[in-house]
């Protein structure tokens, strides 16, 4: 607190929050996002589908094949 450069300390750990709040949060009210993630056989594809408690919100990405 005595005299630490604690603002270019926030400023760069704030960048770095801002990255994973874009991921981990959702777009429209900013709760955290709930993740859950699943495989497909049929198409053999795992997925990824994140979820917000708060507004209900989801968002499905395709995470990747499987061989
Ligand atoms: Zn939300």
């Amino acid at each position: 607190m005595e005299g630490e450069p604690m603002g270019r300390q926030r400023a760069r750990l704030g960048s770095l929050e801002r990255l994973v709040q874009n991921y981990s949060h959702c777009a429209e009210c900013g709760a955290r996002l709930h993740f859950n993630y699943y495989t497909d056989f049929s198409l053999n594809t795992t997925h990824e589908k994140a979820s917000c408690p708060e507004c209900g919100i989801e968002a499905r990405k395709l995470m990747h094949r499987l061989q």
